[in-house]
């Protein structure tokens, strides 16, 4: 007990000279500070930024700056049902364009089994946008065909995007019909549909005569076989397709496309270079390997799961090295669409650092409706969206990470300088000298938690600070 307690001592007091050492040598005269570290160089391209694309009249819409833009997931569960949220969220999107939002997300907007209690994910109509009376009710949960063309024209006059979510690996609400695959009954009839658009049955729902299953199946639903050619015309091939009519007559920009561990990714890769637009699959897998295969054989985006876990184990669990590890956005951060929480899924408590986190890093960040709008603070996350529009440009590398701090660069590009961006999980305020891309120069907290404005080194290195349980994100000023 005795030799730990003199062991102890002799650390606290090393501690205790060097920083009393250090304090002696500031501030720095005539002689650079230069200290050992290892910069991990995360990602290798030549600075761009993330591209949503054209829409379909080939304009291109929000102007989000040099940094990209930043996508609003506009439902939450449940919203409030009675056929009002498209009109809540058309209240909205002057607000959230002028904070830098560049597109919003909105949950499936046809008529589904549970009709107007449904948040969608079980549809039955495709066609049916809450403008004929099926599944008792005529207007949606989220309201009429009229108020969704609306919000999609208010959103477009604002200069954003409008992304669909697409629900096609299965149906619900068709009618009891005898199936010769299964020798039982099955709700596979959907030759009834109240549009008389897409009408389905037995033969276009697994098995059938071309295979027994596909990849995966929700839950109990009939499960849409896309090798067969009437149900390839109907959601990417005709005119009057799914495909093309959301995009030319309702006017959507791109999808975010449900459960496609379901089906090949060949199926997002047909519609996609059948109809175009922004496109992001739902693959929920931590495995970055899995993630990475998916977006390269389905030519799409895809929600980057392993970030948000490995967020959730680094943020919540007081471990900010975990932040070195894979992820979707460091394989391909033009391929990456980057979330603290959704609909589905809401694991992460330290929500604040995350958001700091996913809007100073690449890939394509997304905002939750909820924490946007109700839970947490507003003006902190728009400072974050002006900064990730802003400043959050160029490569990724990463110059320091602990369990409790963590200090990323990115690198700038095409003129703009780029930011350092500094994450503190720790219960007190933090220093740290690290090396930035700018020399003899100024810098500045974009966030304001931090009033220091410290000149960088003819070296490049600077002492920046970070408050406690919180981020500070530095750029020239
Ligand atoms: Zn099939
Ligand atoms: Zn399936
Ligand atoms: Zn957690």
């Amino acid at each position: 007990m005795k030799l730990s307690f003199f062991k102890l001592s002799l650390v606290f007091l090393s501690i205790f000279f060097a920083l009393s050492c250090e304090d002696k040598s500031l501030p720095l005269t005539g002689q650079e500070m230069t200290l050992e570290t290892t910069v991990i160089n995360v990602t290798n391209h030549n600075g761009r930024a993330f591209d949503t694309g054209k829409n379909n009249n080939g304009s291109r819409y929000f102007t989000s700056g040099p940094g990209g833009g930043v996508m609003m997931q506009a439902f939450y569960w449940d919203v409030p049902a009675a056929g009002v949220w498209w009109d809540t969220i058309s209240s909205k999107v002057a607000d959230w364009s002028n904070a830098g939002i560049e597109s919003i997300w909105l949950p499936p907007c046809s008529k589904a089994q549970n009709g107007a209690f449904s948040m969608g994910y079980d549809p039955t109509d495709y066609f049916d946008f809450g403008n004929y009376n099926q599944n008792g009710t005529t207007e949606t949960r989220f309201g009429s065909k009229t108020e969704l063309m609306s919000l999609i024209s208010a959103a477009h006059s604002q200069n954003m995007k409008v992304y669909a979510d697409i629900v096609l690996n299965h149906n619900s609400g068709g009618a009891s019909e005898a199936n010769i695959y299964t020798g039982g009954n099955t709700w596979t009839d959907f030759s009834g549909v109240a549009s008389g658009k897409f009408p389905r049955s037995q033969h276009d729902f697994h098995p059938n005569n071309i295979h027994s299953n596909d990849l995966g199946v929700f839950g109990g639903f009939p499960d849409l076989c896309h090798d067969v050619a009437n149900v390839q015309d109907w959601l990417w091939n005709r005119n009057d397709g799914v495909g093309k009519y959301y995009r030319d007559t309702m006017g959507f920009d791109g999808w975010r496309f449900d459960y496609v561990k379901g089906f090949e990714p060949s199926v997002i890769n047909q519609w996609n270079s059948n109809v175009g637009g922004f496109s992001v699959g739902e693959l929920w897998d931590s495995n970055v390997n899995y993630l990475e295969w998916w977006a390269n054989n389905a030519n799409s985006s895809v929600f980057d799961f392993a970030c948000y876990y490995k967020m959730n184990d680094a943020f919540d669990g007081n471990n900010l090295a975990l932040l070195y590890d894979d992820m979707m956005w460091k394989r391909n951060p033009f391929k990456a669409v980057t979330f603290v929480t959704n609909h589905d899924t809401d694991e992460i408590w330290n929500k604040m650092l995350a958001y700091a986190y996913i809007l100073t890093h690449e890939g394509y960040p997304t905002i939750f409706y909820q924490d946007y709008e109700a839970w947490l603070n507003k003006e902190r996350l728009n400072n974050l969206i002006w900064i990730h529009n802003n400043k959050a440009t160029g490569t990724t590398s990463i110059l320091y990470a602990d369990t409790d701090e963590y200090v990323a660069r990115r690198n700038g590009y095409n003129g703009n300088p780029g930011l350092v961006v500094y994450l503190n999980n720790s219960n007190n305020w933090q220093e740290r000298w690290v090396p930035t891309n700018w020399n003899n120069t100024v810098i500045k907290d974009y966030t304001g938690h931090s009033a220091w404005y410290p000149t960088t080194q003819g070296n490049g290195w600077v002492k920046i600070q970070c408050p406690p349980k919180s981020y500070s994100v530095w750029s020239v000023n």
